[in-house]
């Protein structure tokens, strides 16, 4: 789960990490309110959306007049932000974070991952902060630092150091440096988080460290066990993701035009790759699981005839631990609940493959049987139009 940089940020402060004052606003009128409580005379108007990339986007505005802010706001608050991170279409802007100006003099990055390869948290921290963290990365990696934390011993002072002198940092800044990295690294435990990122980590220019920025992702099998649960934003997820979370059903949206509903998830995988082979360009992942019943199956054409992209449907089932015949019952109780209108090509294999095939070839639906995997692939991207 994903949480906006208001929220995030909200937790630093819990932590003690240091962070600029804000507020929230879900109106022009109210980020004017926010603003003149603040005070100041600068602030930052940030569309507040899952996706980085904003400050490029025009999402983040820096302004000195009021009247500017309310415009600011207004335009912002109701439209879709379109970055290089975001969903096709952009996410929706459904608040604007007010925030006091603060006087930049250098901006730092600094993160912190569950690193698989080690399985440990790993802090990551460079200079060369900013906007264009990805770009420092992919072309100059030594520019970053990192640190691996030990489960059982915890972040050690020693380590933060290190990252202080890295990051060419004065004696009073590497002291506040080890408390912002030991208040982050019990917020990333105790909060079950799987990723924090603050960039920029600004060095202002009173010499303090602030973060200007907040990107949290808490861990989503632990947040039976977190209070900051119910801080979910739907708006911001994609709407059949979220259906399909619901139902226990992975899925993930892509780009192409042939949906494919499969059981396991090489198999899936496996079967993108051969729509791909043959020419054609897979609309999602979607992986049923081991268990499927026909509600879940009925469930998952659901939400695939919702995608309007969608030209042609790819059934790719492994009948093992359920029987071909008992799926090929659910496809087309399926399809004549849904109301499938596009061409429907199935591969059944495994336990009763013969009694299913039979039923779907009985069924007097418009559903066509394939013999193999290359044999639906084939097929499917004719239904769909052809190789492009
Ligand atoms: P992102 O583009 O989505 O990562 O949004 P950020 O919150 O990181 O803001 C983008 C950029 O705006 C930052 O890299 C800063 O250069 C600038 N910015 C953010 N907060 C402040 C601030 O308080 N003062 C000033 N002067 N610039 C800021
Ligand atoms: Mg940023």
């Amino acid at each position: 789960m994903n949480l906006h940089e208001y929220q995030a940020k909200r937790l630093f402060a819990d932590y003690g990490i240091p962070v600029q004052d804000g507020d929230v606003a879900r109106s022009a009128a109210e980020a004017v309110e926010c603003a003149r409580t603040l005070g100041g005379d600068a602030w930052l108007v940030k569309a507040q959306v899952h996706a980085g990339g904003r400050g490029k986007a025009g999402g983040v505005k820096f302004t000195r007049d009021l009247q500017e802010l309310e415009d600011v706001a207004g335009k912002l608050i109701g439209s879709q932000l379109v970055t290089k991170q975001s969903a096709p279409d952009g996410q929706p802007v459904n608040c604007v974070l007010i925030a006091a100006a603060a006087d930049i003099a250098h901006e730092l990055y600094l993160g912190a991952v569950v690193d698989r390869a080690s399985r440990r948290v790993t802090f990551m921290a460079s200079r060369a902060g900013g906007m264009d963290i990805e770009e420092v990365a992919a072309t100059t990696p030594e520019k970053i630092v990192t640190a691996s934390i030990d489960p059982v011993l915890g972040l050690q002072d020693f380590q933060c150091r290190q990252m202080g002198f890295a990051l060419e940092l004065d004696a009073t800044q590497r002291k506040q440096l080890v408390g912002i990295l030991h208040g982050l690294y019990r917020l990333f435990c105790e909060r079950d988080l799987s990723l924090v990122e603050i960039n920029p980590l600004a060095i202002l220019t009173d010499g303090s460290l602030c973060a200007l920025d907040a990107k949290i992702n808490v861990d989503d099998n632990a947040l039976y066990r977190q209070d900051i649960a119910d801080w979910r934003d739907a708006s911001q997820e994609d709407e059949k993701e979220r259906r399909a979370k619901e139902f226990d059903l992975n899925y993930v949206t892509l780009d192409g035009n042939i949906a494919c509903m499969v059981n396991g998830a090489g198999l899936a995988m496996a079967t993108m790759d051969i729509i791909k082979l043959s020419g054609g360009d897979p609309a999602n992942f979607l992986d049923v699981g081991g268990g499927t019943t026909a509600a879940r199956v009925a469930e998952a054409f659901k939400i695939i005839v919702s995608d309007s992209k969608v030209k042609a449907i790819l059934v790719n089932i492994f009948g093992g631990i359920v029987r071909c015949d008992l799926i090929a019952e659910g496809i087309i109780t399926a399809v004549k609940e849904v109301g499938v209108n596009v061409p429907v090509v199935v591969r059944l294999e495994g336990t009763n493959v013969n009694e299913g095939k039979d039923m779907l070839a009985k069924s007097g639906l418009a559903i066509t049987s394939a013999e193999n995997l290359a044999d639906a692939a084939a097929k499917v991207v004719a239904a769909a139009g052809g190789a492009n």
